[in-house]
C-alpha cells in the first residue's frame, strides 16, 4: 500500500533501480563471441560471469545461473544481436535483474523514471510549475 510521501511512481520499481544487460554493451565488449567468459559488476554490489556460447548467454549470478538465448536479426548494416527474453519469449535489446531473474522490463513490470515525469509533466500544470521553481533553484 502507498503511504504518505511516497509519490506517483510508488507502485512500480523502476528499470533505472535495476542491473540491465545491454545486448549491444556486451556485444561491443565481445561477450558475445562463443568460447569468451567476462566479468560484469554493479554498484548494488551484483557480480555476474557472463559465459557466451553457441545461440546464447549462460549467466551466473551467486551459484545460480540462466541461460538466454540470442538471435541475430539481418539488418541493412549487416547482423543484429537481441536477447530473447526466458518469459516472453519476445526478442529484446535488454533484460533486468530482479530477484535473481533476469528478463526483459515487460515481464519484470519495471517503468521508466522518465515516464513517469512526462506524464506527471504532461497532466500537472502544478507539476511544470514545480520544475520551473526547480530549475531556478538550481542556477542560484
Ligand atoms: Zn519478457
Amino acid at each position: 500500500m502507498a503511504g504518505f510521501g511516497t509519490g506517483p511512481v510508488a507502485d512500480h520499481e523502476l528499470i533505472e533501480d535495476c542491473p540491465t544487460f545491454g545486448v549491444f554493451t556486451l556485444h561491443k565488449a565481445g561477450a558475445l563471441e562463443p568460447g569468451s567468459t567476462s566479468t560484469w559488476r554493479w554498484p548494488n554490489g551484483l557480480v555476474v560471469v557472463v559465459c557466451a556460447g553457441l545461440g546464447g548467454i549462460t549467466l551466473l549470478t551467486g551459484g545460480s545461473e540462466q541461460r538466454i538465448e540470442i538471435v541475430r536479426l539481418r539488418t541493412r548494416l549487416g547482423y543484429q544481436p537481441l536477447f530473447v527474453c526466458s518469459e516472453c519469449k519476445q526478442k529484446r535489446a535488454k533484460v533486468h535483474e530482479r530477484g535473481g531473474v533476469w528478463l526483459c522490463r515487460i515481464c519484470l513490470g519495471l517503468e521508466h523514471a522518465s515516464r513517469h515525469r512526462n506524464r506527471w509533466m504532461t497532466y500537472s500544470s502544478v507539476g511544470r510549475m514545480l520544475d520551473l521553481v526547480e530549475r531556478r533553484s538550481r542556477s542560484l
